[in-house]
């Protein structure tokens, strides 16, 4: 019998994802339910997005939830390199040897030439897909075309009609019309490979024999069956969970809810709590308890036992979960939770040097900065009131900023500051006009510590969480003021 062997396959492109860490849960859960193997694969082929910071907090982020992998980039295995982008020469084999059997094929087509061709279809009311114009070009000119260094990409052949059956472990059969796929490209024209090439390839060659992924790919499902058919490969069980959602129903989002792992870790939740929280996600325990370890569900672990309405992602559940664990704990446990949450030396070394010019006394340290150690604050509405500016330009220039923020993705105190500095320009401010601003989200109080640097210590998550809540209690951003100050955060650099 062959061993079960699972994976996540994260993309290191932004912030730790909980959805990331709910789909690794489920993976483990059912490798070490069957003794079997759990793989972590970075998939960083985008290589604009993709960072080693993420990545790194990939690792924490999974290791804090006490998530452990078998093989991986950091702990190696015997199916290495675990990173993608390592793997180059593996994608560029297996795509010539599509091309070769005729399932894949070199197009040459120019970015124009697609848009023009999408744009037709779209005013026929037809679905955009590429046309098929490259794909009947003899092999040898297409050949000659690539040796003479034209810029080309490599297509998949997709059946023009007919259904493709998605055998799904959760859902049965599900039918897909393949008049729905498109020519996927599986090698782009900088000669890295896109995600349907190299996650089949991949998942083949790491021998993972089930994949238990997030419900927003079975739509392209198809391709990849048919890329393990092409190959002659055997197809590993698939299995869609549904998405975790916000409590409004709607996609988990992080405009909506926080979705960083490390923003529950900022708050204080117990990783244990966190961890059971996402178990509960459309998965119960045969007798329905809540609280329950991680040890617990893998003995009872059972996929069927998986619901496919939308699993909701709600703070409070998670809150109330996370009090039943902390009342669990011994005094002696819990006091130690807690010195490693944020008392411990690392924290204090980040937050030492900025208080100790400003105290005369130990005591005086909580008044100025124990919104190091909060989660929300209690906000005075009082502290936001501005000189020069309304109410509109107060949640417009917050607005922008916390959009900016959000877009940030290496957290250091002089990108921070450029962030600010850049809106507060283009709405004709100084910074000194928006500081006080971020001071009030950020600190609660009229004058602390520098704010620039409390924010960098707080990390992107409680900053971003902050400026949110200030934003919200001044009255939030209407949908028609969204689309305003979209347009006008398109225009700063
Ligand atoms: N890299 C993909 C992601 O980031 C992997 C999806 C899959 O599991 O196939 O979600």
């Amino acid at each position: 019998m062959t061993t079960v062997r699972t994976r996540i396959a994260p993309s290191p492109t932004g912030d730790p994802h909980v959805g990331t860490a709910y789909i690794a849960l489920f993976n483990l859960c059912f490798a070490r339910q069957h003794g079997g193997q759990f793989i972590l694969r970075i998939e960083d082929t985008d290589q604009l997005r993709s960072t080693r910071e993420s990545e790194q907090q990939i690792y924490d982020a999974l290791r804090w939830l006490g998530i452990e992998w078998d093989e991986g980039p950091d702990v190696g295995g015997p199916h290495g390199p675990y990173r993608q982008s390592e793997r180059g020469e593996i994608y560029k084999k297996y795509s010539d040897e599509l091309v070769d059997k005729g399932h894949a094929f070199a197009c040459f087509c120019s970015a124009e030439r697609l848009d023009q061709v999408r744009a037709e279809q779209m005013a026929n009311k037809e679905t955009p897909r590429y046309d098929g114009h490259c794909m009947h070009l003899e092999p040898a000119e297409a050949q000659r075309r690539i040796a003479a260094g034209e810029s080309h990409v490599i297509r998949m052949k997709v059946p023009s009609e007919g259904v493709c059956q998605v055998n799904d472990m959760l859902r049965g059969t599900v039918e897909i019309g393949w008049d729905r796929m498109d020519m996927q490209v599986l090698m782009k024209a900088d000669g890295l490979p896109t995600y349907f090439l190299a996650n089949v390839v991949d998942d083949h060659l790491m021998g993972i024999t089930h994949v238990l992924r997030g419900e927003e790919w079975l739509p392209s499902a198809p391709k990849l069956i048919k890329l393990y058919e092409y190959f002659g490969w055997e197809q590993p069980q698939l299995c869609y969970m549904p998405l975790l959602r916000n409590p409004d129903k709607s996609k988990l989002s992080k405009r909506k809810n926080p979705t960083s792992v490390t923003f529950y870790e900022r708050m204080g939740f117990l990783p244990q709590a966190m961890l059971n929280y996402l178990g509960r996600m459309g998965w119960s325990m045969p007798d329905e308890r809540e609280k329950f370890t991680l040890d617990e569900m893998i003995e009872h672990f059972d996929i069927n036992r998986v619901s496919l309405g939308g699993p909701i992602f709600d703070l409070e559940k998670l809150s109330w979960l996370n009090g039943q664990w902390l009342r669990e704990l011994s005094v002696d446990q819990f006091a130690a939770e807690v010195r490693k949450w944020a008392f411990n030396p690392e924290y204090m070394m980040q937050i030492a040097p900025h208080v100790q010019q400003r105290v005369e006394t130990f005591s005086q340290i909580t008044p100025l900065a124990g919104f190091f150690f909060s989660g929300a604050l209690p906000l005075d509405p009082a502290l936001f009131a501005h000189k020069k500016l309304d109410n509109t330009q107060v949640r417009q220039v917050m607005q922008l900023i916390l959009w900016k923020l959000e877009a940030l993705r290496q957290w250091e105190k002089e990108r921070i500051t450029a962030c600010i500095t850049q809106v507060a320009g283009q709405l004709g401010l100084k910074l000194r006009d928006v500081m006080p601003l971020m001071f009030a989200a950020i600190t609660g109080q009229a004058s602390s510590v520098s704010v620039l640097d409390a924010m960098e210590i707080l990390g992107p998550d409680l900053t971003r969480f902050r400026l949110r809540n200030a934003l919200e209690l001044l009255g939030g951003a209407s949908k028609k003021e969204v689309k305003e100050w979209e347009k006008l955060l398109a225009t700063i650099a």
